[in-house]
């Protein structure tokens, strides 16, 4: 018998793991009946797709201020204790948000976590959201944690997911037809490297001013390139980050005398449409009709 001994613990051993696995963990486990899932965001990203998705059903709240910019952010203590009390935390990834490594470290047993660009496809650009396939993705991803933490309202959230997809079939479709016939396929882009995964996959190029952050990094060299680059292209209009010092946008404009259109990024809003809660779709429908008038682009 003796000599069975580490057999028969070694099988009591994979027994155990494999009943642990099967037991849900906290971080899987639903909130308490009665009670809303508290969704925590980094930023503007992915609060208005979880908005969209819980539709009242789920308390959803950022830790980035109203009109600050992403990449730079420091949090406060106070947003680490958020966090550790959120039942979900989604966030982007640390290359937009570096500061999300430090934030995760105090996320609570509870807190279930989604990191959007796992559910990207792989890409230069950072700004995963810019490519409506991803988009998708990710909201299916958000969609799956809000029914995991409150499974009494599957069908509310499963029907927003459906009317979130419906939505982004009619943009994709919008921006197929409206960018087809452009006088002008060159996107001149005096902001931050944020529309890469956008016009590639519109069959449109991209100049930017600066890299895929916003550290900043506008010498003057560039500037006066870029100027030199719509002198020589016949580049017929200029656009910029709504959230950006209009200054530059307008000494670019004024050297050129090409008009200048916003874009908008997404991942910051102002603080009007942050108050009235300005959506994905209204804002990448806004980019679209700025495109068009920017590019010469038949209706
Ligand atoms: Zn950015």
């Amino acid at each position: 018998m003796k000599k069975h001994l580490p057999a028969v613990l070694f099988l009591l051993a994979a027994a155990l793991l494999w009943w642990l696995s099967l037991a849900p963990r906290r971080h899987q486990m639903p909130v308490p009946e009665g009670q809303k899932p508290r969704v925590v965001t980094s930023g503007y990203v992915p609060y208005t797709l979880a908005k969209q998705l819980a539709g009242g059903q789920a308390e959803v709240s950022m830790l980035l201020p109203a009109n600050a910019e992403p990449h730079s952010f420091e949090p406060t203590p106070g947003a680490l204790v958020t966090v550790k009390n959120a039942d979900i935390f989604i966030y982007v990834s640390d290359r937009i948000e570096p500061w999300a490594k430090d934030i995760l470290a105090s996320a609570g047993e509870h807190t279930a976590v989604v990191q959007a660009a796992q559910y990207a496809d792989e890409s230069d650009d950072p700004h995963i959201w810019m490519d409506f396939k991803n988009v998708r993705q990710i909201a299916r991803a958000v969609a799956y944690a809000l029914i995991q933490k409150d499974p009494d309202h599957r069908a509310v959230y499963q029907a927003n997911l459906k009317a979130f997809e419906t939505e982004i079939t009619e943009l994709d479709e919008a921006y197929q037809t409206g960018l087809a016939s452009c006088q002008s396929r060159q996107v001149v882009h005096v902001g931050h490297l944020a529309f890469g995964n956008l016009t590639k996959n519109y069959d449109l190029s991209l100049s930017a001013l600066a890299g895929s952050s916003h550290d900043g990094e506008n010498s003057v060299r560039r500037v006066t390139e870029l100027i030199q680059f719509i002198k020589e292209n016949q580049i017929p209009a200029i656009f910029t980050e709504e959230t950006l010092s209009p200054r530059l946008s307008a000494v670019v404009s004024e050297e050129t005398g090409v008009p200048v259109l916003p874009l908008y990024t997404v991942e910051h809003v102002s603080k009007a449409d942050f108050d009235r809660g300005v959506t994905y779709g209204e804002l990448m429908r806004r980019n679209l009709e700025s495109l068009q008038r920017g590019l010469g682009c038949q209706p």
